[in-house]
């Protein structure tokens, strides 16, 4: 007996000492418990929260459509939820964005599972997000302009006759030249992303030869990179209908990462494999990898893998979020197999539509 009451005690205290609103519910939906931090955030107490049924606590604030969906429809089938997140309307608090966590906890003697509710409040994360956000697409925009005269300029100057006859300084302005495209660069990742995220990024599919997309990119790499050759390999000529321009912008982000992130290396290769529904392109390098718990993360805005070799390598960690987004707007997959240490091979596949045609 002292030993479950103890174990009871244990219980409550560790409840109590998570930061997040915690609620326990019976398998009919009623709280069973509550810890302190749900009673301070939701202005509540023991005796209005204690066996009530979570949609009439607090004047029905629970009553949420998305929350029955989840706590009813749900979890009946699946053991736990993750990060689903609702915008709820709280009479007392306002509106919130909250990420609701839940798990069953099976429970011997008992006529079903209880459930464990966790609530995080995110509403000012997401707020500090959008201001970031609006930040990034002022600043970007602001910036186009002034970037693309400036290098308007640049290129004028590098004809001019002062500037040809002298070696030392049309070397200096071909250097500013290559600086100046990767602000542009910069820039326009800054406007892609904003665009994604607002749902204003515009595709322009017409049908065309991947194939032959492919082959130029890597064409271009091929005149521009001396440190690895880039392999192409292709078993078929395939037309296929989607956005060109986007296309090519995830191929270069690729195999610039393949070759950004392979530094010891000397190939990357990629492939292009076309199947009746659809076609699969790859790009496979021999560099560091990719270790296996930050797979999931490397589609996510500003993430770079904390690796020291990474550390000297620059970039911003949009590359891969434009990419997949892309990709997923083409209604494709995105998605990579790595070995740290060993390499790793990125793949995305795309639809064969009606207009996509296999020539051969
Ligand atoms: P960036 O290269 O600008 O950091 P990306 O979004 O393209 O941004 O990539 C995100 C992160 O994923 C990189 O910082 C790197 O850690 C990892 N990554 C991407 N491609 C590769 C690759 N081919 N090999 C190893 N790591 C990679």
């Amino acid at each position: 007996m002292k030993s479950i009451k103890d174990s009871l005690n244990f219980a409550e205290a560790i409840m109590d000492t998570v930061r997040e609103p915690l609620i326990v519910l019976n398998p009919d939906l009623c709280v069973i418990s509550a810890n302190r931090s749900f009673y301070k955030i939701f202005h509540s107490n023991k005796t209005d929260t204690e066996n009530k049924y979570i949609y009439k606590l607090g004047n029905g604030q629970w009553d949420n459509p998305k929350l029955r969906h989840l706590l009813e429809n749900i979890l009946p089938s699946k053991s736990f939820f993750q990060d689903f997140e609702i915008e709820h309307k709280f009479p007392q608090i306002g509106t919130r964005v909250v990420l609701l966590n839940a798990r069953k906890v099976f429970q011997k003697n008992s006529n079903g599972p209880m459930i464990l509710l966790a609530i995080e409040d995110i509403t000012e994360k997401k707020q500090l997000d959008r201001q970031k956000d609006d930040f990034i697409a002022i600043a970007s925009h602001e910036l186009k302009t002034p970037v693309t005269s400036i290098k308007l300029y640049t290129q004028i100057l590098q004809k001019h006759p002062l500037i040809t006859s002298d070696e030392r300084a049309s070397d200096m302005l071909t250097k500013m030249d290559t600086q100046m495209n990767r602000l542009m660069e910069l820039v326009a990742s800054f406007m892609n992303v904003y665009k994604l995220q607002t749902g204003k990024l515009r595709l322009r599919r017409t049908t065309f030869s991947l194939d032959e997309l492919i082959s130029e990119v890597v064409g271009n790499f091929q005149y521009t990179i001396t440190s690895h050759s880039v392999i192409f390999t292709c078993d078929k000529k395939v037309k296929i209908f989607a956005d060109n321009a986007r296309i090519n912008q995830v191929l270069v982000n690729l195999i610039s990462n393949a070759i950004k992130y392979s530094p010891d290396a000397k190939k990357v290769i990629v492939s292009l494999k076309a199947e009746t529904r659809k076609v699969t392109v790859t790009i496979q390098d021999f560099g560091m990898g990719i270790p296996k718990e930050e797979q999931d993360k490397i589609y996510e805005r500003f993430f770079r893998a904390k690796g020291k070799k990474e550390g000297k390598i620059p970039g911003l960690g949009l590359g891969l979020f434009i990419s997949s987004e892309i990709i997923k707007q083409l209604n494709g997959e995105l998605w990579v197999k790595s070995t740290e240490g060993k390499g790793s091979t990125f793949y995305f596949t795309l639809p064969r539509g009606k207009q996509t045609k296999m020539l051969n």
